[in-house]
């Protein structure tokens, strides 16, 4: 298969590594060009722009940081949708906003193009790792014909519609949920610690009883060690994931009260401690509110 990637960052490099070597023909670009280095040091071609890579390709994967990359790397006279075949794919890794995935979906369809949205759940070391969990909103049939090349970066598929947005929208669901066991877990141990006992107490119990699962795990790790830099999931990006939320909860008319207090810590964590620190850091920003550090 031909294949195309665009977005060599945190996590679109992770990714792409897993397509270099594996019998495709992979066409790389990114933005800032120096980090396609690496991948054309190991065989991949270096497209000179979007347009250039989606010529090259049956299929087209982006991994860009936010809806107005992405529109911007997808749009326009060099973009992707310019050099794209009739009946090629594009999947778009990144998480957007429901609206982005509808406009994409109508702007391949117009095209004779295909699209799939395929955000994905795992940080860097989870993609590579090659464990990504991929949510796919699409047609089933250019899902299935994608299996083999999903299973070289995720672990697991889940299929969620046929409507590419329908994947945004669990993308967006499962972020809140992430940030908000992330709250609770933050306040939990400025309790303990304020109470005298140590917050690694408080994980190996919820850990060792009702909350063996690997958000708390993982992010009750980071908690615990104080680690928020190199930021794995940069608090910006995550602030972008908080706001596209609400605009889908505004869309879908749903009241998401705990959403407003998950954004104001995100949104006090950058201002406090700037745009570089992980987004799991809202934890240290409740433990400074409590009088702690
Ligand atoms: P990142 O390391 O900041 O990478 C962002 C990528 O987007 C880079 O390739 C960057 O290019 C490119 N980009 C930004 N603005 C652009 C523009 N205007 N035009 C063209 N390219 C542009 O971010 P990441 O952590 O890989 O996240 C990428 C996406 O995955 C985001 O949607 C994020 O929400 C999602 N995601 C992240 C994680 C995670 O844990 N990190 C997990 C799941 C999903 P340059 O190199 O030139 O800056």
């Amino acid at each position: 298969m031909r294949i195309g990637f665009l977005g060599l960052g945190q996590m679109g490099a992770a990714i792409a590594q897993h397509l270099v070597g594996k019998g495709h023909d992979l066409a790389v670009w990114n933005r800032s060009a120096d980090k396609a280095r690496p991948f054309a040091e190991r065989g991949a071609a270096v497209a000179a722009s979007p347009r250039d890579a989606a010529a090259r390709s049956d299929v087209v994967f982006t991994m860009l940081a936010d809806d107005a990359a992405l529109k911007a790397v997808v749009m326009g006279k060099d973009g992707l949708a310019a050099g794209l075949a009739k009946n090629a794919v594009h999947v778009s890794l990144s998480t957007i906003a429901v609206a982005t995935g509808d406009e994409l979906a109508d702007l391949h369809a117009h095209n004779g193009q295909r699209f799939i949205s395929a955000p994905v759940f795992g940080r860097p070391d989870v993609a590579a790792a090659g464990a990504l969990s991929i949510v796919v909103g699409g047609d089933p049939a250019c899902l299935d014909e994608l299996r083999p090349v999903f299973a070289l970066f995720g672990k697991r598929v889940f299929h969620i519609g046929a409507r590419p947005s329908s994947a945004n929208l669990v993308k967006l669901c499962g972020n809140f949920a992430i940030l908000s066991a992330v709250e609770t877990m933050g306040e939990a141990m400025a309790l303990a610690e304020k109470g005298g006992v140590p917050k690694a107490k408080v994980l190996e119990v919820m850990t060792g009883t009702l909350f063996d699962a690997p958000v708390y795990r993982n992010y009750g790790a980071m908690l615990v060690e104080d680690r928020y830099r190199p930021a794995g999931f940069a608090a910006p990006l995550g602030l972008k994931d908080m706001r596209l939320v609400g605009q889908a909860a505004e869309t879908n008319r749903v009241a998401m009260p705990f959403l407003s207090v998950l954004r104001d810590h995100l949104l006090e964590t950058i201002a406090k401690e700037g745009e570089d620190i992980d987004w799991a850091a809202i934890g240290l920003t409740i433990a400074k509110n409590s009088g702690i550090g």
